[in-house]
């Protein structure tokens, strides 16, 4: 079929919106009509070359929609279901998902940007189109294996499903599956983003006491103070870390870093409190590397722990965090700060790295 699409052909140059063709879904596989998808800082790492891969690509990895139709063998899904998808569509076997941990299963052993059988189903003419997390969603229709395609209630609006997809998952993950955050617990979250900002309504889903939000910039800490933050801190204005612990007797129990730079990395350790835990939720360019005083790790008894996508287990937590938001316990609607058509992608990722918005999300007719 004939879909339009966002294409990255070289990087730091805008994506290019345009035909392509898409083929049928295969053996275990689906074709999704998206109604979402959210602008997230990853594609942007890919858009920038901060993240390598091969071109041309079409990106996005945070969307929800319809199954269209579905290949042969295929019994997760049906035809007419409600689906967010899941970046991290896994096998279902291997040791990381027998234990639990799906999200460090590559699905199959094949490219990331491919379909489990190592094709492309995205063509333009007779070259093949990369698909960004075997997911693509910068696209009316995308085709996925079916662990990437989890089914959700019917009443869970398609327009705001696709940030359960990716920041949201991710932010209040990292709390509740990663660092797994004590009722009382004193929290710091650096970046005010999409994903700081459900880092912060993770906390208060979790009952932590004081939430410490930290951010360069007087929009995203008034976005957090809405989220649920009890402090502010302007990163601005001197040292970040001793401030916090001035303000919490010593240093909070948790520091989450929501932006992906070793600098805040450090920052957030160092904010921590002797036997604290340091959640690294923001995703850095791949030649950043961290260095921490080492003797510091035993002598306080610090953790440093990475968390991808909230350390989810995306076919028992996606379906949990539509449940939290339909009841009220999730806010979805105040994240999306702009909506735009898939034409004005380039705007909403202009928009993105001048730090202006929340969350703004593509809206497919
Ligand atoms: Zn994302
Ligand atoms: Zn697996």
């Amino acid at each position: 079929m004939k879909i339009k699409a966002a294409v990255l052909y070289e990087v730091n140059s805008p994506l290019v919106v345009e035909t392509l063709d898409l083929d049928d879904p295969k053996e275990g596989e689906v074709l999704v009509r998206l109604a979402s998808a959210g602008v997230c800082h990853s594609d942007y790492h890919v858009m920038k070359g901060e993240w390598k891969a091969p071109l041309p690509m079409v990106l996005g990895h945070e969307a929800a929609g319809v199954v269209e139709k579905i290949g042969p063998g295929v019994n997760l899904s049906k035809p007419g279901d409600h689906v967010i998808l899941n970046f991290r569509p896994n096998c279902g076997w291997c040791r990381y998902c027998a234990v639990g941990r799906p999200v460090l299963c590559n699905g199959a052993d094949t490219a990331r940007w491919m379909m489990f059988d190592g094709t492309a189903r995205l063509h333009k003419g007779n070259q093949d189109i990369n698909h960004f997390a075997r997911t693509a969603s910068f696209a009316e229709y995308v085709v996925v294996p079916q662990s990437g395609a989890v089914p959700v209630r019917e009443d869970m609006p398609l327009d705001k499903a696709c940030l359960i997809g990716c920041s949201v998952m991710t932010g209040v993950g990292s709390v509740i599956n990663t660092a797994k955050v004590e009722p009382g617990s004193s929290v710091m979250v650096i970046g005010c983003g999409g994903v700081g900002l459900n880092v912060i309504q993770g906390a208060v889903l979790a009952g932590a006491g004081r939430i410490i939000a930290v951010d360069m910039l007087e929009n995203k800490l008034a976005y957090a103070r809405e989220f649920g933050a009890t402090d502010i801190i302007d990163a601005g204005q001197g040292d970040t870390a001793a401030r916090v612990r001035d303000l919490t007797d010593g240093g909070v129990d948790y520091a989450f870093e929501a932006i992906g730079n070793s600098k805040t990395i450090l920052q957030a350790y160092e904010s921590t409190c002797p036997g604290g835990v340091t959640t690294v939720v923001g995703m850095a360019p791949e030649d950043d590397e961290l260095t921490i005083n080492a003797l510091s790790l035993p002598r306080m008894e610090k953790t440093i722990k990475g968390t991808w996508y909230g350390s989810a287990r995306p076919w028992v937590d996606l379906p949990k965090m539509v449940d939290l938001y339909m009841s009220g316990r999730l806010q979805v609607d105040s994240l999306v700060s702009r909506t735009y058509p898939l034409d004005d992608i380039n705007i909403a990722y202009d928009a993105l790295g001048k730090g202006e918005v929340a969350r703004s999300i593509l809206l497919y007719d």
